[in-house]
């Protein structure tokens, strides 16, 4: 079977899919991590009126320098009258400015005598934050697809919005293969064994992105229990994501019970770690089949998967940044398959290096688990110390705000 490239893979894949339909109300305490499903646009400008930015006194700069009366007290949350020409009005941060002035001299700046307070010269607007300067009244907030963001809540908040309109959480099954799995507090392993680890990575992934998992657990080796597995998931669930069982091993029984019981598409995809990936769809649920190696499960849902799940759940998100960073390895023999290499970060700045953390192997999570990033190597490409790589931080690979 030929090679396919990820950009073909995900290019297919995301042509197939279409946001879900289904959106709900959230109160803003509700709203973090939840995609919009509405552009919410300002009714009201923020700041709503010019205020001051500092403590000091709101002048008329024709007025300075002088020594002047101080006309009006001007805490913040009141409301000023106009300033009296020829007067200084004692004003607060955040206090609206009064009709005439035009400035605001800094209270560090000025001296208390007895007829009033000495004020130096000053500049129109200093020390203004002009009504309208963060938000203008008609202004799109945020846009449709969004991941809702803590300060993104806040500037809807700051146009007094109290809620939005936001799609339901995608539920995704998912479910392991494998009679050498046992599961973490089942007790000890017995020969053969070794604990299931990406049922707990996989769910981890897909509840970052704010989706709800059913984790059907782990089942045995056996064609028909996976295939009836597989049914009942794809059931009640948006989506069902499998892991092991699709290479070419006559116990790797997942890719046969998605093509008997729906349609299968089997990619070798050219990446590595990854490479067997199973989509399809059962009952009409779309199942992605992962392959078990835990690196390979955790690269191959962040890259392709992740991506599918949130164009479904509705979300519009940015390409997940890449930084050049120079190498601080030496890569002699080149990789047919676009290669992710687990490294950190050494030293800061210009000087700044990216290191293997450890074994590249597909089944070694230790060398993920210490990971800043991923050097992202093209087919072919070797690298040599100081050369500028590709690196995307891990942190963008788990985020649901890009992918
Ligand atoms: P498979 O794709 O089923 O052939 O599995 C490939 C490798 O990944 C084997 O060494 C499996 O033991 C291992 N593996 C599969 N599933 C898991 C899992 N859920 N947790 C940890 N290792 C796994
Ligand atoms: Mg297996």
């Amino acid at each position: 079977m030929a090679m396919t490239s990820l950009a073909d893979a995900l290019s297919t894949l995301l042509a197939q899919v279409d946001s879900t339909p289904v959106t709900e109300w959230v109160s803003l305490e509700a709203a973090s991590g939840r995609y919009a499903a509405e552009a919410p646009h300002a009714a009201l400008s923020v700041p709503p009126a010019d205020n001051s930015a500092v403590d000091g006194y709101a002048v008329r700069v024709q007025d300075l320098p002088a020594v002047l009366a101080i006309s009006q007290r001007i805490p913040a949350g009141t409301a000023p009258i106009a300033l009296e020409p020829g007067t200084a009005a004692r004003i607060f941060t955040g206090a609206e400015i009064p009709e005439g002035a035009d400035a605001v001299v800094l209270q560090e700046d000025t001296e208390q005598v007895d007829e009033g307070v000495r004020l130096p010269g000053a500049r129109a607007g200093q020390h203004i934050r002009a009504r309208g300067v963060d938000i203008q009244a008609g202004q799109q907030l945020v846009a449709a697809g969004r991941c809702l963001q803590p300060q993104d809540i806040g500037l809807l908040a700051s146009v007094g919005l109290d809620a939005i309109r936001v799609f339901q959480p995608l539920t995704i099954a998912i479910l392991t293969t494998g009679d050498e799995l046992r599961e973490p507090g089942t007790g000890d392993l017995a020969p053969g064994e070794i604990y299931n680890s990406n049922r707990f990575s996989l769910a981890a992934q897909i509840r970052a992105l704010g989706m709800n998992v059913l984790d059907i657990g782990n089942l045995p080796d056996q064609p028909e229990r996976i295939g009836d597995a597989l049914e009942r998931a794809a059931a009640v669930a948006d989506c069902v994501i499998t892991v092991g069982g699709v290479s070419v091993g006559e116990e790797d029984h997942v890719r046969g019970q998605i093509a008997s019981r729906g349609t299968l598409n089997l990619w070798k995809l050219a990446i590595k770690p990854g490479k067997p990936l199973a989509f399809g769809e059962v009952r009409g649920t779309p199942v992605f089949g992962l392959p078990g190696n835990p690196v390979s499960s955790w690269i191959t849902f962040a890259l392709v998967v992740k991506p599918w799940l949130i164009k479904r759940q509705g979300g519009v998100v940015s390409a997940a940044p890449r930084f050049a960073v120079r190498s601080g390895f030496e890569l002699n023999r080149p990789c047919t398959r676009e290669e992710f290499l687990r490294v950190s970060f050494a030293g800061s700045g210009m000087t700044m290096r990216v290191t293997l953390t450890g074994s590249q192997s597909s089944g070694v999570l230790s060398s993920l688990s210490e990971a800043d990033g991923v050097a992202v190597i093209a087919p072919g490409q070797t690298v040599s110390e100081g050369d500028w790589l590709d690196i995307v931080p891990i942190s963008a690979l788990l985020s649901p705000e890009v992918a």
